[in-house]
């Protein structure tokens, strides 16, 4: 049975994975190597150096490539480090757009990183697809996005954003972390790079940092490659083997990180104490359409406004919930809280965050897969 026609729950399991030639191993083992026997100089068993490739690398390479249906994968030492590399394919002057409502580190290796080296980015609203064209000069490159958004659950139109590229020859890269592929696959949606934070779901228990890349195309695929060997900011054995492992699972935890989700978003949403839910489930959320369209469900995030919310009401909240902790990151099997004015968008000056939406009363929920009706108790004190 050839593996790229599995369906993606059982891709996430054997796809681009091989048995392990020696003993027969069912999982690839953590080769902690630096280098490689060579028989003369050049000739060796397809591996020579560690930074330029590592057999359990590869194996999780081949696995994020498998599961984004894209032919290559790399992988890096971050999502961050992923984000570095793609960006690393530009010269001084090449223009990039993106969407303004982005995760506040992109933003800032994007602005106080990469401007430096003479990359113009351009923050844009992406809702309105045709207004995209506007910023297109013969200087752009590549269109940057998210979505859903990180923290306001907005959702933009991968197809549609994909087709005004292609018809100016730009690139499109999708930072796909907060869907994954088990809710949306930008390179079946026209899209010519993927990126991962795979520290978040694809991981999915919180216990290592690792970033990936996938794409279709040889010549895209080779450059990068070049990038990642030659700045070597590459995922190491073990960080490899645990996101490996964290794939194997990642459709089970996210069918019940979906559901949990919906339950909470219509908790919340009829809660006197709340002002404002943000989940792209809402059939009055502005991109509903979009979102049933092209997600299999609604992911496993959504934030809230407190009613008659500031600062103070915000950390109210947060500090007496017990079964979600305080912590910056998302995507593990535990549920988690941020305050994103001071957290993940703490980096972000405070206009631009306001101009996105974060205002300082909002809180963002991780929802993980434990007992919803514990959670929702747990929210219900919280917020009484
Ligand atoms: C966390 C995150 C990143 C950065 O990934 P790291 O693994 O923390 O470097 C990028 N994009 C999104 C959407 C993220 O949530």
């Amino acid at each position: 049975m050839n593996k790229e026609d599995l369906k993606f729950n059982s891709k996430t399991i054997h796809g681009g994975q091989e048995l392990e030639k020696g003993y027969g191993a069912i999982m690839p083992p953590i080769y902690q190597t630096s280098t490689f026997a060579q028989v003369t100089p050049g000739k060796h068993k397809g591996y020579a150096y560690a930074r330029s490739a590592n057999p359990t690398r590869t194996a999780l390479e081949n696995s994020l490539a498998s599961i984004e249906n894209g032919n290559y994968g790399l992988a890096f030492g971050s999502g961050l480090a992923a984000i570095d590399a793609i960006m690393k394919l530009f010269n001084p002057g090449d223009e990039i757009l993106s969407n303004y409502d982005l995760y506040g580190g992109s933003f800032r290796l994007f602005k106080e990183v990469f401007e430096k080296y003479g990359l113009v980015f351009h923050f844009i609203n992406m809702h309105d697809v045709e207004t995209i064209e506007n910023y297109i000069t013969k200087n752009t490159k590549l269109i940057w996005m998210e979505t859903p958004t990180n923290p306001m659950l907005n959702i933009l139109d991968i197809k549609a954003i994909t087709n005004i590229a292609k018809e100016h020859k730009l690139l499109v890269a999708v930072d796909n972390t907060f869907a994954t592929p088990y809710l949306q696959r930008p390179i079946d949606l026209g899209g010519d790079i993927v990126m991962h934070s795979a520290t978040k779901y694809l991981g999915g228990h919180s216990d290592t940092v690792v970033g990936g890349i996938v794409v279709k195309e040889k010549e895209l695929a080779n450059k990068l490659y070049f990038i990642q060997n030659a700045s070597g900011a590459v995922c190491g054995p073990m960080d490899s083997f645990l996101v490996l492992r964290g794939i194997k699972t990642l459709h089970v935890r996210m069918q019940r990180h979906c559901e949990n989700t919906a339950t909470i978003a219509k908790f919340l949403n009829q809660h006197p104490r709340v002002e404002k839910v943000y989940w792209p489930g809402f059939k009055n959320h502005p991109n509903h359409e979009i979102a049933k369209n092209q997600m299999k469900y609604f992911g496993g995030m959504v934030s809230f406004m407190p009613k008659e919310g500031d600062y103070n009401r915000a950390i109210e909240i947060i500090k007496k919930l017990s079964l979600f902790t305080l912590a910056e990151s998302l995507g593990g099997v535990e549920s988690l809280v941020g305050h994103p004015a001071s957290m993940s968008h703490g980096s972000m000056p405070k206009e631009e965050r306001e101009k996105i939406g974060i205002k300082d009363a909002l809180i963002r929920v991780s929802v993980g897969i434990e007992d919803v009706q514990d959670l929702i108790k747990d929210l219900e004190n919280a917020l009484s």
